[in-house]
C-alpha cells in the first residue's frame, strides 16, 4: 500500500485528493491512499506528498505552528521524498523566493530555483491558458490550467553549496535553510533542474506587462523536476483533468518500488 498524502493546512487540498482518486484508477494492481496531513505523525506515514496551492505565508505560518515545518524540510531535503507542489506549494519547494508586500515566509527548498510570487499581477488574477505538455499522456489536447496569483520560476539556481547564502543576500529575499541529504534519499537526489514547461507568451494574460524573468524571453518556466521535486505554477485540481496526477503517481510508484527494492 502506498500512502500520498496531501498537506491540509490551507487551501486547494480537497481537489487534489479526489483527482489523485481519479488518477489511481489508470494505475490498476496498486493499492493507494491518501490521506490529508496536518500533523508530524500523519506525515511520517507517507511515501509522497503534495503541496496545495492556497496562500504560501498562510501555509508556512500554520506548518511552524503545528511543528511541521522542520518535518517537511526532513521529507522533502534529508530523505528525498517524492512532492509536489503547486503554485503556492511550488513557492514553498523553492530554495528562493521575493519577498511580497504581505512579507517573507519560511521556505521548504528541494528546488534549485528562484520563483517570483504574484508574478502576472494585481489585475489579472487569475486567468485560463491551454498548454500543451509533452509529458502527459494524449499530449496533443490541450491541458485547461488556472493561474491564480501564480508564481513562475524565474531563474534556475545552481546546485552548490552556499547557493542559499549568496541569494539570501540579495534584497528582498527569503530563502530556505540548507538540510544535508540522508543516505536513504542519495539516490533521488539530483542537481539538475528539469524545465517540463512554459507558458507561451501568447498564453498568458495581459495584466501588468510581467518582467519576464531571464529565461521569460522563451515563455515563463511553469513547470519543473528536480530529482524527487516536481512543481508547477499553475493549479491542475481545479480543472478536473488527471492526467498530471496520473503521469505523477506513476513517478511515485517507480520510486517506492525502487526504495523497497533497496532496502
Ligand atoms: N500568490 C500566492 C502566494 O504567494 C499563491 C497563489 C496560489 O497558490 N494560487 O502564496
Amino acid at each position: 500500500r502506498i500512502t500520498i498524502g496531501v498537506l491540509a493546512l490551507q487551501g486547494a487540498f480537497t481537489e487534489h485528493i479526489e483527482l489523485l482518486h481519479a488518477a489511481a484508477a489508470t494505475i490498476p494492481d496498486h493499492d493507494f491512499s491518501f490521506p490529508e496531513v496536518r500533523t508530524p505523525a500523519e506525515l511520517a506515514r507517507c511515501d509522497a506528498l503534495i503541496l496545495p496551492g492556497g496562500e504560501s505565508t498562510t501555509m508556512s505560518l500554520v506548518a511552524q505552528r503545528s511543528g511541521l515545518l522542520e518535518p517537511l524540510r526532513d521529507f522533502v531535503k534529508a530523505a528525498r521524498k517524492p512532492t509536489w507542489g503547486t503554485c503556492a506549494g511550488l513557492i514553498l519547494l523553492s530554495e528562493s523566493a521575493n519577498r511580497t508586500k504581505a512579507g517573507g515566509q519560511d521556505l521548504i527548498g528541494g528546488l534549485d530555483v528562484r520563483v517570483s510570487r504574484n508574478h502576472f499581477g494585481r489585475q489579472v488574477d487569475s486567468f485560463e491558458a491551454g498548454l500543451h505538455l509533452d509529458f502527459i499522456a494524449d499530449p496533443q489536447r490541450p491541458f485547461r490550467s488556472v493561474f491564480i496569483r501564480a508564481p513562475v520560476v524565474e531563474r534556475l539556481l545552481p546546485h552548490v553549496e552556499g547557493v542559499q547564502a549568496e541569494e539570501a543576500s540579495k534584497e528582498d529575499t527569503v530563502v530556505a535553510p540548507s538540510v544535508p541529504v540522508r543516505e536513504e534519499g542519495r539516490k533521488a537526489l539530483s542537481d539538475h533542474v528539469e524545465v517540463l514547461a512554459r507558458l507561451p507568451r501568447e498564453a498568458r494574460a495581459l495584466g501588468k506587462s510581467a518582467t519576464a524573468g531571464e529565461l521569460g524571453e522563451a515563455g515563463d518556466i511553469i513547470a519543473v523536476r528536480q530529482g524527487n521535486v516536481f512543481g508547477t505554477s499553475f493549479h491542475p485540481e481545479l480543472t478536473g483533468d488527471a492526467r498530471i496526477h496520473a503521469w505523477w503517481l506513476k513517478g511515485v510508484v517507480e520510486a517506492v518500488e525502487q526504495r523497497d527494492r533497496a532496502s
